[in-house]
C-alpha cells in the first residue's frame, strides 16, 4: 500500500485549544502562541486529517536564538529572524502505531511485566547454578578419595558364544523408494515425510513515522505468514530374504577348564531358505576379586586373565564412584 501523510497534532499550552495541526497551524488561532514542536503528537484514527501539502523538504529545524521550529528551507527564522545556519533539527515523536495512544502504555506495562518474570527466572538459575556446583564439587570430591586395597583372587570365569543365522524371510519397513529390489509380500500405506513451509496469508500492520515538519507517513507494512504442510509419500512393509541371527551357542568354564568354543550344530548349510551358519563369535574372560571385605569383578583379555592365578594377590585402587580399576590392579609381593 502506498504511503499516505496526515498531519501531526498539538496541543496549545497556553489557551488549551486541543488537536491543532501541525502543519496547518505554526501558531495557535486561537491566542497566537508559537506551536511547541515537542509536544507533536500522532492523532487517533478518527482525528487524523491528511496533509494537503504533500512537497517535503525535511524535518523543521529549531532557531538557535529563540527555539522556534522553522521549516527545513529556511534561511532566516520567521519569528526573530536570526540565521538558521547550523540549526538542529527537532527531535521526532518515536513511531505511533495504528492501534492508537493506548499502544505505547500497553508496551511499557509489557515490558514491565517482562522484567519481572526474567529477575524471577533469575534467581531461579542462580539457585540451580549453585545446586549444580555443589553437586559437581561433591563428586570431585568422590573422585579424588580413592583408596588402595589388597585383593586375591577368589574365581574366574570364561565364557564363549557362537551366534548362528539362518537364511530366512525377515520382516522389514522403511519408504517405497528405499526398498530392497528383492522385497516380497509388500503391503503400502501414505504417512507424513516431510513438512514442508508454505505461504499462509500476510500479517499487516500500520506504521506511523514523524517526518519532523509537522506530518507524518503512514504504511502499511506485511510480512507473509508460513504454516507447515505435511508431505506424504509411500511407506512399505515387506519381507526380505537375509542371513539372521536365529539363536546363539555357548559355553562356560573356570580356571581349570581351557576355553573353547561351542559346537555349533547347523541344521543344513548352503544358500536355501532355511539354511543356518555360523554368525558373530563373543568371548569374556572375567575375575572375581576380594578385599577389604569387598568382592570386585573385573573383565581382562585372555592372556591377562589366565596370567592371574587363583589366590594370588594384587594391589589396586578402589573409588567411591568409578569403583575399582581394573587395569592398574599390580602384583603384590
Ligand atoms: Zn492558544
Ligand atoms: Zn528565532
Amino acid at each position: 500500500m502506498a504511503e499516505r501523510v496526515y498531519e501531526m497534532l498539538w496541543d496549545c499550552e497556553f489557551c488549551s485549544t486541543r488537536k491543532l495541526l501541525g502543519k496547518t497551524h505554526r501558531f495557535c488561532p486561537n491566542c497566537g502562541a508559537r506551536q511547541n514542536p515537542e509536544k507533536r503528537y500522532f492523532p487517533s484514527a478518527e482525528d487524523k486529517v491528511e496533509a494537503g501539502d504533500h512537497e517535503y523538504f525535511g524535518a523543521d529545524r529549531l532557531c538557535l536564538a529563540c527555539k522556534t521550529a522553522n521549516g527545513a528551507k529556511v534561511k532566516f527564522c520567521v519569528s526573530c529572524g536570526g540565521a538558521m545556519d547550523g540549526a538542529a533539527s527537532v527531535k521526532l515523536v518515536a513511531g505511533g502505531g495504528a492501534e492508537g495512544p493506548g499502544k505505547a502504555a500497553e508496551e511499557a506495562l509489557d515490558a514491565l511485566a517482562e522484567e519481572r518474570e526474567s529477575s524471577g527466572l533469575r534467581r531461579g538459575l542462580k539457585i540451580a547454578a549453585g545446586a549444580a556446583a555443589g553437586v559437581v564439587l561433591l563428586l570431585i570430591g568422590l573422585r579424588l578419595s580413592s583408596k588402595e586395597l589388597a585383593l586375591s583372587v577368589a574365581a574366574h570365569r570364561w565364557e564363549r558364544e557362537v551366534e548362528i543365522e539362518s537364511y530366512r524371510g525377515v520382516r522389514d519397513s522403511g519408504w517405497c523408494d528405499a526398498m530392497p529390489s528383492d522385497a516380497y509380500d509388500v503391503s503400502r500405506s501414505r504417512e507424513v515425510r516431510s513438512h514442508e513451509s508454505v505461504p499462509d496469508g500476510e500479517d499487516c500492520k500500520t506504521v506511523q513515522r514523524d517526518r519532523g515538519d509537522g506530518t507524518f507517513s503512514e504504511e502499511e507494512q506485511c510480512t507473509t505468514r508460513y504454516r507447515d504442510k505435511p508431505v506424504y509419500d509411500e511407506h512399505c512393509r515387506y519381507a526380505v530374504d537375509r542371513w539372521s541371527k536365529l539363536r546363539a551357542e555357548s559355553r562356560t568354564g573356570g580356571f581349570a577348564d581351557p576355553p573353547s568354543w561351542p559346537e555349533a550344530s547347523l541344521a543344513r548349510t548352503g544358500s536355501c531358505r532355511g539354511c543356518e551358519r555360523q554368525g558373530a563369535r563373543h568371548e569374556r574372560y572375567s575375575v572375581r576379586l576380594q578385599g577389604g571385605g569387598k568382592e570386585y569383578s573385573c573383565d581382562f583379555d585372555q592372556a591377562r586373565w589366565g596370567s592371574m592365578a587363583p589366590g594370588s594377590r594384587w594391589k589396586g585402587k578402589v573409588n567411591a564412584l568409578t569403583g575399582l580399576a581394573c587395569p592398574a590392579l599390580e602384583p603384590l609381593e
